[in-house]
C-alpha cells in the first residue's frame, strides 16, 4: 500500500491549490480525484483575478500540471471509503480497490447542486439557466431576466440579480410573497408573475420563455435559479466530523474539523466559496498541514534523539 504525508480527497480548485503548496513545501502528496469539478458545465470561469474568462477544464489542467512539477501524485478515481487509524492517520479505499495511507487527510470533494424540478431547466444548466450573478450576471447584463422562488430568500436573491439588468421577473407560486416583498420588488421595478412554472421554453438553442400552467408565456433570454447545495460529505460524516444546524460539516481556523488530522476546504463546507475562494481555502489548509506535520516530525525527532538514535 503506498503511504504519503497527506492525501488530498478532491481535485478541483481548493484541493489542487493546496497539493501545490504541499509539494513545494516538499510533502509527498496524492490527490485523488473523480474528475467532476462543479463548474464543469459552465464555459468559462469568471471572478479569477488573472483567469478570468478560463475555461474550467484549462484552470485544471494547468494546476495538476503544476503540482506534478512538484512530485505531486494525481490518482483518478473516487475516495469510496476513508478510515481513521489514531495517530498513525488515516487510510483510503478507491473504488477500483486500490488502498493509500496517509498521515493527514484534506477533504475538497464540493457539492452538488440540487435543482427544481422543472422540464428543461436541467439541460439548460451553465447555459441560460444559472444560479450565480457573479460567476455569469455580467454576460446577461441588460437583458430579460427571470429568478425563479426557491424559498423566502429569494426576493432578496432578485434584489441582487436586479443590479445588472433593469429588466427583471420574479417568478413566484400565488401567496408567497409578503406585502414588503412587494414593496420593496415594486420600489426597484422588479416585475412579479406568481402561479406554478410549467416548463423553460427554447428555440435554436437559447432560452425564449418561462411557461406558466395557466398557459402564459413570458418571454426571458435567461433565468436565475438558487439550487439547493448538497455537500459531498459522507467521508467526512463516516469518520465522525460534526455537523451544525445546517447540517453542513463545522469548522475551525483554516479548514480543521474535530477529528485530529482532517482538513477540509472549498464549497465541501462552504457553499459560497468561488473558485478563488476554493483556492485560497486549500492553500491555507495546506499551511496549517504542513505546519502539523512539523509539529510530529518535531516530537518523532525528539524522542528518537532521547533514545538514542541516530539522528
Ligand atoms: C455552472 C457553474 C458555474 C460556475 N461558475 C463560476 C465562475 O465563473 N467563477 C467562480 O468563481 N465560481 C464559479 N462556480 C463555482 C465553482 O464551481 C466553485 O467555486 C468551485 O468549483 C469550488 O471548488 P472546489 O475545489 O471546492 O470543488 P470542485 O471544483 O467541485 O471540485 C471537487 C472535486 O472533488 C471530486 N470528488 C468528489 N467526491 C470525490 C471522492 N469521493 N473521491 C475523489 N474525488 C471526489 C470531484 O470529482 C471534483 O473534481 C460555478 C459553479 C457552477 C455550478
Amino acid at each position: 500500500m503506498n503511504t504519503y504525508d497527506v492525501l488530498v480527497i478532491g481535485g478541483g480548485a481548493a484541493g489542487l491549490s493546496a497539493s501545490l503548496v504541499l509539494s513545494r513545501a516538499r510533502r509527498n502528496v496524492v490527490v485523488v480525484d473523480a474528475g467532476t469539478p462543479r463548474n464543469a458545465p459552465a464555459a468559462n470561469m469568471h471572478g479569477f483575478l488573472s483567469r478570468d474568462g478560463m475555461p474550467p477544464a484549462e484552470l485544471v489542467s494547468a494546476g495538476r500540471e503544476e503540482a506534478t512539477g512538484y512530485g505531486a501524485t494525481i490518482t483518478a478515481g473516487t475516495v469510496a471509503q476513508l478510515v481513521h487509524c489514531g495517530p498513525s492517520g488515516f487510510q483510503a479505499l478507491l473504488d477500483d480497490g486500490q488502498r493509500v495511507k496517509a498521515r493527514k487527510v484534506l477533504v475538497t470533494t464540493g457539492l452538488r447542486d440540487e435543482l427544481p424540478d422543472i422540464p428543461g431547466l436541467a439541460q439548460r444548466w451553465a447555459k441560460d439557466v444559472l444560479h450565480c450573478p457573479y460567476c455569469h450576471g455580467w454576460e446577461v447584463r441588460d437583458q430579460q431576466l427571470g429568478v425563479l422562488w426557491n424559498g423566502p430568500e429569494s426576493v432578496r436573491y432578485a434584489q441582487i440579480v436586479r443590479q445588472w439588468t433593469h429588466d427583471l421577473v420574479l417568478f413566484a407560486p400565488d401567496n408567497t410573497l409578503t406585502p414588503a416583498d412587494r414593496s420593496q420588488l415594486v420600489a426597484r421595478a422588479v416585475g412579479v408573475v406568481e402561479g406554478d412554472v410549467d416548463c423553460v421554453v427554447v428555440h435554436d438553442d437559447q432560452l425564449t420563455a418561462i411557461a406558466m400552467v395557466d398557459g402564459r408565456r413570458i418571454p426571458r433570454q435567461a433565468l436565475f435559479v438558487p439550487p439547493r447545495f448538497i455537500p459531498n460529505h459522507a467521508l467526512l460524516t463516516d469518520v465522525g466530523c460534526d455537523l451544525d444546524e445546517q447540517g453542513w460539516v463545522i469548522t475551525g481556523p483554516n479548514g480543521t474539523t474535530n477529528v485530529p488530522g482532517l482538513w477540509v476546504a472549498g464549497n465541501v463546507t462552504n457553499a459560497r466559496a468561488q473558485v478563488i475562494t476554493a483556492a485560497g481555502e486549500g492553500s491555507a489548509a495546506a499551511i496549517a498541514i504542513n505546519t502539523d506535520l512539523v509539529g510530529d516530525d518535531v516530537r518523532t525527532a525528539v524522542s528518537h534523539f532521547n533514545q538514542g538514535f541516530p539522528v
